[in-house]
């Protein structure tokens, strides 16, 4: 039985030519910024998000807290749309590290102008902590893969400039906003003070961030990168799989969106809650409803037929395509998974 993966865009496996690419880049120690890929790899981005400069990450984790290091105080207040990465997925880092506090705004990962208004609190106030941050995700992940407006956006990010507070974008899935919208890289970036890209999701690569802003912002990086353990060496082996992807993996993430599609319509077909507006990307979420199985049986059954997707919440369920899933594999899927929920509870 074939299996596919549809856990995560994380799981793809390098190819052969990505491996060819790392196998032969030049490299040197990059904490001497000695690492000609590495350094090409950062220029090239910079120059994509039309930013001044840009830094090799491990991690889009550590992206995100490089970033929160970089633009808040420690007893800050952060607004970040609801299911927010920063607040789901990286094991309470903000507070560790950056000693922040959230405040949750919006529906659906997707907020506006008048949400961070509402919940902005002035700085010298003598109760309120001071909200100096707004972090936005683009695509969002819990959110379904859903594109961010741009034209909210901006409004937010001129907001926050308004109110003396600085924006940074969790763009780990920028690319697929690009590809879905048709806005250029730099476009969607342009509203940002600190922007943050992953190349380990639907690019392909097996390792590595990138965070990118003004000159000044990044030098700072440099040093937050170094403190939470991520500075790194002859990492252009690394970043070379970076480099290779950026000419070879952008556009074809069009294909994901489209198998994302697939999957989605055959699901609206059956008995779960799935809002296909949402399905904007690479990545289907879906409820499964009483009297359906929960999460955890779906899973359990989809993955008996050889398909693995991941339990979200007691009834939500997420599949995230990627490029080493094909069309006719996403349809099999999409028929495994309406098989699975429809099937009685056991
Ligand atoms: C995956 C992801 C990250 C970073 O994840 P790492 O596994 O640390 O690379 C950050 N933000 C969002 C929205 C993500 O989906």
């Amino acid at each position: 039985m074939q299996r596919i993966d549809l856990r995560s865009d994380t799981v793809t496996l390098p190819s052969y030519p990505m491996r060819a690419a790392m196998a032969n880049a030049p490299v040197g120690d990059d904490q001497y910024g000695e690492d000609p890929t590495v350094r090409a790899l950062q220029e090239k981005i910079a120059a994509l998000l039309g930013k001044e400069a840009a830094l090799f990450v491990p991690s889009g984790t550590m992206a995100n807290q490089i970033g929160l290091k970089l633009l808040t105080r420690p007893g800050d207040d952060v607004v970040v749309g609801d299911e927010a990465h920063v607040v789901w997925h990286e094991s309470g880092a903000a507070a560790a590290n950056s000693g922040v506090q959230f405040t949750v705004v919006g529906r659906g990962g997707l907020f506006t102008a008048a949400d961070l208004r509402a919940a902005f609190k002035p700085p010298g106030h003598i109760i309120l902590p001071p909200t100096t941050l707004v972090a936005i995700e683009n695509t969002h992940n819990r959110g379904g893969g859903v594109v961010f407006p741009q034209e909210d956006v901006v409004a937010i990010c001129a907001a926050a400039r308004e109110l003396g507070m600085a924006s940074y974008l969790d763009g780990a899935r920028l690319f697929n906003t690009a590809v879905a919208t048709g806005l250029s890289l730099a476009e969607l970036a342009a509203p940002f003070d600190v922007v943050s890209v992953a190349l380990s999701k639907g690019l392909g690569c097996p390792v590595g961030s990138v965070i990118a802003g003004r000159t000044g912002d990044m030098q700072r990086a440099v040093r937050a990168r170094r403190m939470f353990g991520g500075a790194m060496r002859q990492s252009g082996i690394l970043a070379a799989a970076g480099l290779y992807a950026l000419d070879t993996n952008i556009s074809r993430l069009a294909e994901d969106h489209a198998n994302a599609r697939i999957m989605a319509e055959r699901l609206a077909d059956t008995r779960v809650e799935i809002d296909l507006a949402t399905v904007q990307s690479n990545i289907v979420i879906f409820r499964v409803p009483e009297p359906l199985p929960d999460a955890a049986t779906v899973v359990r059954r989809a993955q008996e037929s050889g398909v693995l997707v991941s339990a979200f919440a007691t009834r939500t369920v997420r599949a995230v395509t990627h490029l080493n899933v094909d069309a006719a594999q996403c349809r099999h899927a999409g028929e495994v998974l309406a098989r699975a929920v429809a099937a009685p509870s056991p």
